[in-house]
């Protein structure tokens, strides 16, 4: 049993194969999903990685551009204060002239040329707004004169410093800078010191002027660029001297060996780095400069995070905008896979229901189908295909190759073929084919071969095992006879036609036609049911008779026939026709009656007798009527003559008929003899016998027992036996009263329900009394319809006509029918008349048919009476009347006319 899940989303059973199936295409229908997330993700890294690198990039020139910024700022600060310097040396370039031209060359002299009012106010004139003052000192560093109308008590103790400081000083810098602080906090300034000097170098005294150090940081407040960013005015040895924005415990300090120092240029003493400040221990960007005539620098700084602010803003927007641009991305390809996913989900389904329905078709086909592929691999096999040949659905899963399935088709047994060498041929056939192939268990499958352009093939198969039984039922049907279960006529000549094929192997072969006599008797007497059985009964008899070599059909009705083959010598033929009828013969039980038949036999031979097939069968069909001419209960073989004879009543049959529809019969040579019918009692004639001649005109007189057969055979015994009665009718009226006319009448003529009406009609049409007439039917008569033939011959006895029963003892039940039907008169045939006077003879038989008769006060009639002995001997036992040659043989009218005009006495001495 397939084991059955149901797929979700899909109201449909799937079996596991499909699922898996349908698992792999889910797969399959993943893998997109999964390339878009793929690219996604690099999509998205790209986009991180993009900001990561713009960010670190605008990182890199933020601080660079801080970097170039600060040194922008410290080249014009420079400049500024160099610019003031060189103010600064207008006073000193003054004082060098005055000196130069007051010859002053000592100390005393500087001195006092110095200390004067007029250098005050030159100083005063000179000094800067932003300079506290301007003072001169001599060489041991005494304040001896000053811009400042006061000047700070301090003065005398900066004097000693800046000395100190000057002479630390290289020999060719001129100037000194040295920091000063005031009374209160934050009151900070710069002493800036130039040597005054000799023509010859010697040192005079110095000119400082004092800038308090707000003054710088007012200036630095005034070019700063923003937060977090500083200016500040170094000592060349590092010392801080005045710093925006301003730094009360930093003032006087010294950058230490980590500061700008460190890393200035040799040569000009700039510097650019990222540093950790020395005074707030901030990481910052610093520019530093020298100014280019004092020992001082100045330093621009600002901190990283403040440098970077800008770029922190771009950086913050960018990843915004980055962070958007990834949801976007993000939800793009979220919705895209969504899409992709729902999408397959829906075809997914789709094809889960499409393939639930294929293979539902597939299995409920009636069909068995077979794909391959074209690597002799199965791609699809049906449930018939594996309940047809009994497979197990492992051995017919999808992959297992046409070599494997068929190697388990031959271990059970249905392929029975070479495997290699059919998997080979299925390679190599590209044209579509057919076969059909019987299974083990016995039924029939036809398979459809059908190659597929990809170079695999399909093949269905139909179990046509009902189709072929029904066809086989029909063509029995149509071969065979549903009643005996033999071949019938159309078998039978199909069987023919092949012996004729091998006729000419010197193979002769004879046919045999078995027809049983009066079987219409028994059909109608025991009722079709009966004849029936006994028709089976006598088929299996004639079968019992054959060898494997001959075959035995029905042809219909009661006619059978057979053909043998290995014909040696003709008495063998003889000898077999004997060994069927006596076969036939033996009696037959057939619910309940026991039946005796037996049948006539017509042998034809080929080629002997003819090399055609429609002529051999009708040469035993002679050769059977022949049979049944010569008294029945025998066998004939065809004779040439038969051909003849059958011509001869052929042409009678046409004579007849040309007859009766022109001339007439009596034109036509027919004419009624009359033989007379003697009692035995006063030997005098009490009846005459009407019996019909045909005068030929060509063939001269013939028997009735010639033409009668023929024309009961035709129907034409109807118009004949018309005329017999009516013209004997017409000729008894002439005769004695006493003398009865006595007519034969033909079974057929019972037939029809006329011949009450045209018995009367004739004894009406001739006045005939109808107690005159007596009617001769057969026991013939007696074997056909019974009730009709007694309601006939009741119906003409309450008329008056009296009936007798002719050729009696030829017949079969003789006496049975004695008791059942209402005769005046029994005719004993001429067969025991012949015979009553021989010592086993037939008296006895005569004797107890009289008996009988006059028991059921019946007359008896001895027929064909020719000797006096057997006169006697019918006298003895007592029979009622004779008739024959020995009383008279038949004689026209006239001639009977004749007859009874002579006495009675010489009537019987005519015998
Ligand atoms: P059947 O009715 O038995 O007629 C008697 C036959 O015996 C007649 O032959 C007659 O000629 C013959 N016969 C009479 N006496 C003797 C004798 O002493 N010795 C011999 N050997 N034969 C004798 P026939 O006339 O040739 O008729 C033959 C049969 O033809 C009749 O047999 C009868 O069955 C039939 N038949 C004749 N005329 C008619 C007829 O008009 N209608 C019908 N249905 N049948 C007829
Ligand atoms: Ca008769
Ligand atoms: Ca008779």
């Amino acid at each position: 049993m397939k084991k059955l899940i149901l797929a979700r989303g899909a109201d449909v059973a799937l079996s596991q194969d499909e699922a898996g199936d349908i698992d792999e295409m889910g797969a399959r229908s993943r893998a997109p999903i999964r390339r878009l997330a793929l690219w996604g993700a690099i999509l998205l890294a790209c986009i991180v990685v993009g900001v990561v690198v713009i960010t670190t990039g605008l990182r890199e020139r933020a601080l660079g551009s801080g970097k170039r910024e600060l040194e922008n700022t410290v080249l014009l600060l420079v400049r500024h204060f160099d610019q003031r310097a060189e103010d600064f040396e207008a006073i000193q370039r003054d004082l060098d002239a005055r000196i130069r031209a007051l010859r002053i060359e000592s100390a005393r002299a500087f001195k006092d040329a110095m200390s004067g009012e007029d250098v005050r106010l030159i100083l005063n004139a000179n000094s800067p707004s932003d300079v506290t003052s301007v003072n001169v000192f001599d060489a041991t560093g005494m304040l001896i004169n000053s811009s400042a109308a006061l000047p700070d008590a301090s003065l005398d103790t900066y004097g000693q410093s800046i000395l100190q400081s000057l002479e630390s000083e290289t020999a060719s810098s001129r100037a000194a800078v040295l920091l000063t602080s005031g009374s209160s906090v934050g009151d900070w300034g710069v002493a800036i010191s130039h040597r005054v000097t000799t023509p010859s170098g010697e040192l005079l005294g110095f000119v400082t002027k004092i800038v308090p150090s707000t003054v710088f940081e007012r200036f630095f407040a005034s070019v700063v660029l923003g937060e977090e960013s500083s200016i500040a005015l170094l000592h060349s040895d590092g010392t801080l001297l005045a710093r925006y924005p301003h730094m009360e415990a930093a003032i006087g300090k010294r950058a230490g060996r980590r500061s700008l120092f460190a890393i200035a240029n040799l040569t000009d003493g700039r510097a650019s780095a990222r540093i950790v400040s020395p005074f707030d221990g901030k990481d910052r960007l610093a520019a530093m400069r020298p100014l280019s005539q004092l020992p001082l620098a100045i330093i621009a700084t600002v901190t990283v995070p403040a440098a970077l602010s800008y770029w922190r803003d771009q950086t913050l927007l960018l990843i915004a905008v980055a962070s958007i641009m990834v949801v976007v991305v993000a939800m793009v390809l979220f919705l895209i896979g969504r899409q992709i996913s729902r999408q397959h989900q829906a075809a997914r389904r789709k094809l889960a229901i499409e393939r639930h329905r294929l293979d539902t078709a597939i299995n409920n086909m009636t069909h068995g189908l077979l794909l391959f592929d074209s690597s002799q691999r199965l791609v699809i096999c049906n449930q018939q295909y594996i309940n047809m040949f009994g497979l197990s659905l492992e051995e017919a899963k999808p992959g297992h190759s046409l070599r494997s399935l068929l190697m388990r088709r031959k271990e059970l047994g249905s392929f029975k073929g070479d495997v290699d060498a059919y998997c080979v041929a299925v390679r190599d056939t590209r044209e579509p084919g057919q076969s059909s192939i019987e299974t083990l268990d016995g039924r029939s499958v036809f398979l459809r071969y059908q190659p597929l352009s990809d170079g695999g093939w399909v093949v269905t198969t139909e179990d046509i095992t009902e189709r072929s039984r029904y066809e086989a039922h029909i063509t029995h049907l149509a071969h065979y006879d549903p009643l005996t279960d033999l071949p019938n006529r159309a078998l039978f000549r199909e069987k023919l036609e092949q012996k004729f094929k091998l006729i000419d192997c010197n193979e002769p072969f004879a046919v045999f036609y078995i027809d049983l006599d009066d079987f219409k008797r028994i059909n109608d007497s025991l009722g079709h049911p009966i004849g029936d059985e006994l028709l089976k009964e006598v088929a299996v008899r004639l079968r019992q008779c054959l060898t494997s070599a001959d075959s035995v059909a029905r042809l219909g009705g009661d006619e059978f026939a057979i053909v043998r083959s290995d014909v040696a010598h003709e008495s063998d033929l003889g000898n077999f026709a004997e060994m069927i009828l006596a076969a036939v013969r033996q009696p037959y039980d057939c619910a309940g009656h026991r039946i005796s038949v037996d049948a006539s036999i017509g042998i034809a031979l080929a080629p002997r007798d003819s090399a055609e097939l429609d002529e051999l069968l009708k040469n035993a069909d002679l050769a059977m009527y022949a049979a049944k001419a010569e008294g029945r209960r025998t066998w004939r073989f065809f004779r040439p003559e038969l051909n003849v004879r059958m011509k001869a009543r052929q042409e009678l049959e046409q004579d007849l008929r040309q007859i009766i529809e022109g001339s007439g019969l009596s034109a036509g040579g027919f004419e009624i003899h009359y033989q007379p019918l003697v009692s035995l009692h006063d030997d005098i004639i009490t009846g005459c016998e009407a019996l019909l001649r045909w005068r030929h005109p060509t063939l001269g007189m013939i028997s009735p027992a010639e033409f009668i057969p023929v024309a009961e055979d035709t129907g034409l015994i109807n118009v004949l036996g018309e005329w017999v009665l009516r013209t004997a009718c017409a000729e008894a009226v002439s005769w004695p009263d006493h003398v009865r006319l006595a007519v034969n009448v033909s079974p057929i003529q019972f037939g029809g329900q006329a011949l009450g009406l045209t018995v009367a009609a004739a004894l009406a049409a001739f006045g005939l009394a109808a107690c005159r007439l007596e009617l001769e039917v057969t026991e013939a008569v007696l074997i056909r319809d019974i009730g009709s033939t007694v309601a006939i011959i009741n119906e003409l006895r309450a008329f008056g006509v009296s009936f007798s029963l002719d050729d009696f003892g030829t017949g079969y039940s003789s006496l049975n029918y004695l008791q059942h039907f209402p005769f005046d008169r029994i005719k004993i045939d001429r067969m025991f008349v012949r015979e009553i006077t021989e010592v086993s003879g037939s008296s006895s038989i005569v004797q107890a048919v009289v008996n009988i008769a006059s028991a059921r006060n019946m007359a008896t009639v001895a027929e064909g009476v020719e000797t006096q002995q057997q006169l006697d001997v019918l006298r003895a036992v007592g029979c009622t009347e004779i008739q024959g040659f020995l009383c008279g043989a038949p004689m026209p009218a006239a001639d009977i006319r004749r007859l009874f005009s002579l006495p009675p006495a010489k009537k019987v001495a005519a015998s």
